[in-house]
């Protein structure tokens, strides 16, 4: 089965490591995703986030571009296995090579600064999709996650920055990825765009009440609009009270990937693994053994054409129809 997967930090992780004296690349490494065991499990294509930590990050700006340039170096000494799309056709044209398509996305709006120029520039170089926040407040709205009791009080959707920023990334043909941003925010997007926007990477918030995950009414909403929401596969964001701690377990992906689609319809459903960016174990261990969930999404009722939707197919709609 080919696999798009929506989100992982990756290179993010390799830059770190890196920047800490370790020998670390893209082809193999002990980190959740390398270009072997994408191989091994047949990817499609894998978007790769520049993940950005505002507060932490000295120069978040310089970072984001490092990280880019790390990409594009590692994927240049692997261009016989992996190449980054900029559209839908070069997508098919991989897979007709028999490539892995690699497509870079943000995970901070932020690095933007709140000027238009820069997000253009980042489109320039590459950029298909993009996080309005991460878990901040930020020139273009306010998070979701670990600091909404900060938020609870007041409204809080996106800011006069965040409104154009969706219109010019609609225009462009960046994917705008509601993944961490604000309940406010998430109504603001869907009220002010008439694209398919995602969720790269966040799961039912009946199933597990993390306030990272989505509503009922967000899932129908995203559905409706011809959206997508990846499958985050976090421990932390499966289950009520379970955390970094306790082991992802298949079972508990397939039942957000079940609600999801009673909900939005099956070609709501996608995967975001998140590999990289959590840190809890998995029973499948990384990207390498993830057809496993095929075979137990097989034994769970999906049918052949539910679970080729889930893994690609709604995927390929989406950047054929967004890119
Ligand atoms: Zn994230």
């Amino acid at each position: 089965m080919k696999i798009i997967d929506f989100h992982c930090d990756t290179i993010s992780q390799i830059y770190n490591y890196r920047n800490n004296g370790e020998d670390i690349n893209l082809r193999q490494n002990n980190l959740h995703l390398d270009i072997e065991k994408m191989k091994k499990s047949d990817y499609m294509l894998q978007v790769f986030a520049s993940y950005i930590d505002l507060k932490h990050d000295k120069n978040p700006l310089q970072n984001c571009l490092n990280h880019i340039d790390l990409l594009y170096k590692e994927i240049e000494k692997n261009k016989e296995d992996i190449s980054i799309v900029y559209d839908y056709e070069d997508i098919i044209r991989n897979k007709e090579n028999n490539k892995i398509s690699a497509l870079l996305s943000i995970e901070e709006g932020g690095v933007c600064k709140g000027d238009l120029a820069l997000l253009r520039n980042f489109y320039r170089l590459g950029i298909r999709m993009m996080t309005l926040t991460w878990n901040y407040e930020n020139e273009l709205s306010y998070p979701n996650g670990y600091f909404y009791d900060e938020v609870r009080n007041k409204r809080k959707g996106l800011k006069e920055k965040g409104f154009e920023f969706i219109k010019e990334m609609e225009d462009l043909g960046i994917i705008i990825d509601i993944s961490h941003l604000s309940d406010d925010g998430i109504y603001d997007v869907y009220n002010n765009t008439k694209k398919p926007f995602i969720a790269s990477h966040s799961n039912a918030r009946s199933i597990c009440s993390h306030r990272r995950n989505l509503t009922d009414d967000m899932i129908r909403k995203i559905g409706e609009r011809g959206g997508m929401i990846g499958i985050n596969f976090y421990s932390a964001f499966l289950k009520d009270n379970l955390t970094y701690k306790d082991t992802a377990m298949i079972k508990d992906i397939i039942d957000h990937m079940k609600y999801i689609s009673n909900l939005g319809g099956i070609d709501v459903v996608g995967i975001g693994t998140d590999f990289d960016g959590i840190d809890c174990k998995l029973e499948f261990k990384d990207s390498s053994n993830i057809q496993l969930i095929v075979e137990s999404m097989k034994k769970n009722g999906f049918s052949e054409e539910e679970i080729e939707k889930v893994f690609y197919r709604n995927a390929l709609r989406l950047f054929k129809e967004v890119l």
